[in-house]
């Protein structure tokens, strides 16, 4: 099969984690026979550099002409918070996501067999294994509500946010969590604060009412605190969860944080009508940059998601799982896992090393 797949190297680390990923398609491409072709999209801080702009005129449609985007990650001191919106790295990344009607995101949190002594939580808890794929809603609720600031009589400023969601909203994410939970442990666990939230009820309500199309799937509702304690008390218990944007930013970094390293978590951001767009859940880390020692995993396990979610290619999508894990089980490890010194490699050399475990 063919496919074009539209690289935003980005800006840091970026273009280094890329380019492992793209190796890696490369040697997937070859084996499976499938051909992948390149559009180069420039988004971010670069795009400043050649622009002017972060987010060029035509950049949605490049992507949308596309099967799936990767993007390595943009941002940087170069383009901090003291330029105008328009330059900086952040603002093309909202409007990329806007652009698309990218409404879900997901982030897959495994602890790797090879790393559960990273795993900051009890080792009884970490050897029941972690293997969590959180949905979050990503363009609607408090983030993107109306705000106000205005003078009270008494009590000096007060600021409003507002957290909106419609019937629509929560369904659409709500069809996803069930459709992804059909594919893995049938168990979703719907997250809101119904006890104190009206848009947390029409959400509780709305996954319910959907749930009946989803028979084979078990819905459970879970209040966002108690989530919060669950997810260290013992993670095992969670297949899907979906959650509302803000509860979901905190619970999902909540949950990378849990599985040991930054460097190895992949995420998707799914539309119904345009190309997915898939990302390592990490930044662009300035402070490594362009030294080969960026960990390149998790753009290439996003390039597994990109495999199974966008091209339904699932035997791909296990082959570098698979090559991943077995190299972390020999022992090879980037600067930022824990790992015997005379196994500690570079970004390229760990590229390698997962594509000399995908030929074999
Ligand atoms: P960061 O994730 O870039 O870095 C945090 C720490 O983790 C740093 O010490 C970094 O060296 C390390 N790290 C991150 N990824 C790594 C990898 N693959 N391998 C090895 N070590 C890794 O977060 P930050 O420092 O808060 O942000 C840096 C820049 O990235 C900022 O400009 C921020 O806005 C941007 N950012 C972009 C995205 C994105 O593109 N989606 C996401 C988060 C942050």
């Amino acid at each position: 099969m063919d496919y074009k797949i539209a690289l935003i190297r980005g800006d840091g680390i970026g273009p280094e984690v890329v380019q492992e990923a793209v190796r890696v398609m490369d040697t997937i491409g070859k084996k499976f026979h499938h051909n992948f072709t390149y559009i180069e999209v420039d988004l971010g801080g670069c795009a400043t550099d050649k622009y002017g702009v972060s987010y060029p005129e035509g950049t949605a449609e490049k992507c949308k002409a596309c099967d799936a985007v990767l993007l390595g990650a943009v941002g940087g001191p170069k383009w901090g918070t003291d330029k105008p919106a328009e330059q900086r790295p952040e603002t093309a990344l909202l409007a990329i996501r806007k652009d698309l009607g990218l409404y879900a995101n997901l982030r897959h949190a495994t602890l790797r067999p090879a790393l559960v002594d990273a795993c900051p939580l009890k080792k009884e808890t970490a050897e029941k294994g972690i293997d969590i794929m959180m949905v979050r809603e990503l363009i609607g609720g408090v983030y993107f509500g109306k705000r106000g600031r205005y003078e009270t009589e008494n009590c000096g400023i007060e600021c409003t946010d507002l957290m909106a969601y419609s019937e629509m909203e929560v369904e659409r994410i709500g069809r996803r969590a069930f459709e992804l939970a059909q594919k893995r442990g049938k168990r979703v666990a719907s997250v809101d604060k119904a006890n104190v939230l009206e848009t947390s009820r029409l959400w509780r309500e709305t996954m319910h009412r959907i749930s009946q199309d989803y028979p084979d799937v078990t819905l459970e509702d879970v209040l966002v605190d108690n989530c919060a304690m669950q997810l260290v008390r013992d993670p095992s218990q969670f297949d899907v969860i979906v959650t509302e944007n803000m509860f979901g930013d905190i619970l999902s970094d909540e949950a990378s944080m849990i599985t040991g390293s930054l460097g190895l978590l992949p995420s998707a951001s799914i539309g119904s009508n345009a190309p997915a767009l898939y990302e390592p859940i990490h930044g662009s880390a300035p402070d490594i940059a362009g030294k080969d020692k960026a960990n390149p995993i998790a753009t290439i396990l996003s390039v597994g998601m990109m495999f199974k979610y966008s091209f339904d290619l699932p035997a791909e999508s296990e082959a570098i799982e698979k090559a991943v894990d077995s190299v972390l089980a020999a022992g090879w490890h980037t600067a930022d896992m824990m790992g015997n010194a005379d196994q500690l490699v570079g970004c390229k050399k760990m590229g390698s090393l997962i594509c000399e475990a995908l030929e074999n």
